[in-house]
């Protein structure tokens, strides 16, 4: 049990806060980085404590920190008055010999978001456009209205079907893009864009452009990753974290793969702020932790391929998701059932405007998505007060179409 604490209020960032932000860019000018579990925060449509109901809302892995990870911060806590600085390169070092990476093109951070934001800031600027998918992960585009940036959105290719990034469309909508952010899987979709076409996306792009390639998700699919462009010596800045297949999210950390001259450019606008030992400790044990990565994927493989299989077997459609979220087109508009869904303690993820009868689930473990079953057919057969019954065909009704903005 977490001590009985307003996780709103300790974030120091409300609901509030964050309208507020999205109010203004001027304010943005000094917004904190925001990450999934901000984003997560403002979605939710009532207070929820993380203690009550079960969160499928966030992108995170309830299994937590590996067994190796949790001793080796216990083992550590003793030496908690200490800097370590030597101890802070070890996972980078690990992780680059496992890649065969350059120790120097890998950068650790206290999670993805932070080189996330700043690759955002170094890179675009208001003649160098951001371009992005949609739906896709928020983030850089927050991050591009401190830059002040133009952002484009490109809608998803094939949104019924394959859901990846319209590689063509985005290499098109700029001349000069600062950069161009390819999530892989997406996130929300959690669908996957060919190997082939992020290679075309590299290749064709214009010299000065960044390829961002947001591999968060890349641990629970088969798709190749893209860090070989990085030794091939590509603009291309990989981002990886330990806040999804390794449960460290609230651990804090991750890591920017990039040529050691672009990642020169991001690294000083974090300062050189030290990493926490627990952080780096926990790291460093979950990737030597051999059978990690297999297990856990086939673990929430699983249990994500049972739930979709179900939600199939009642007439709903989701994306073909290889990752721990997928978006379910519920028919009718999200929100209403998102908030009839919180009302029984059930948090799931947040609506894309582009997508409005779509919400995004995170794949929890499998008594909560039995839950999450019974919640939801309780939910949309309409015994949950305010909520009609919805018209099947509704339920099967197509993705709507996402426009250019
Ligand atoms: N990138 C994507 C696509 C994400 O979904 C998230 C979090 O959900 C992040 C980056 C940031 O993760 P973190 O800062 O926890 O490493």
């Amino acid at each position: 049990m977490l001590p009985s604490v307003d996780p709103v209020a300790s974030t120091g960032f409300s609901r509030r806060s964050f309208f507020r932000f999205a109010a203004g860019a001027s304010a943005l000018a000094t917004a904190p980085f925001l990450t999934e579990s901000h984003l997560a925060l403002a979605a939710i449509p009532k207070f929820s404590d993380p203690n009550i109901g079960i969160h499928i809302d966030a992108n995170e892995n309830p299994m937590g920190p590996c067994d190796a990870a949790r001793q080796a911060i216990a083992n550590i806590i003793p030496r908690g008055g200490r800097y370590l600085f030597p101890l802070e390169d070890v996972p980078a070092q690990i992780f680059a010999k496992q890649e065969g990476l350059d120790p120097e093109s890998v950068i650790p951070f206290a999670g993805s978001s932070e080189p996330l934001h700043f690759t955002v800031l170094a890179f675009t600027s208001k003649d160098k456009p951001l371009v992005v998918a949609d739906p896709g992960y928020e983030a850089p585009m927050w991050a591009a209205q401190v830059s002040g940036a133009p952002v484009i959105k490109l809608p998803l290719a094939d949104p019924k079907g394959a859901a990846s990034h319209d590689i063509k469309a985005m290499l098109a909508a700029s001349p000069n893009p600062g950069v161009i952010y390819i999530c892989n899987p997406n996130n929300p979709t959690g669908t996957v864009t060919p190997h082939e076409q992020i290679e075309y996306a590299v290749n064709s792009a214009p010299k000065d452009t960044v390829i961002l390639i947001d591999e968060a998700y890349i641990h629970f699919c088969d798709e190749p990753s893209s860090l070989h462009f990085v030794k091939e010596g590509k603009n291309v800045i990989v981002l990886r974290t330990f806040s999804k297949i390794y449960g460290m999210a609230g651990i804090r950390m991750g890591f920017a793969i990039g040529r050691p001259d672009l990642l020169a450019k991001i690294v000083p606008l974090g300062g050189q702020n030290s990493l926490p030992i627990t952080a780096v400790t926990a790291a460093n044990a979950s990737l030597r932790d051999e059978a990690l990565v297999p297990s856990r994927k086939k673990a929430i493989g699983d249990t994500r391929t049972e739930t979709i299989a179900w939600l199939k077997s009642k007439g709903y459609s989701t994306t073909p998701s290889v990752s721990n979220c997928f978006m379910l087109d519920v028919g009718r508009p999200g929100k209403e059932v998102q908030a009839a869904l919180a009302a029984k303690e059930m948090f799931v993820g947040r609506i894309w405007p582009a997508w409005p009868n779509s919400l995004r689930i995170t794949v929890g473990l499998p008594d909560e998505m039995l839950a999450f079953r019974k919640a939801f057919t309780e939910v949309m057969s309409g015994s949950t007060a305010g909520l009609e019954p919805a018209p099947l065909p509704g339920r099967l009704a197509a993705h709507p179409h996402t426009h250019l903005s």
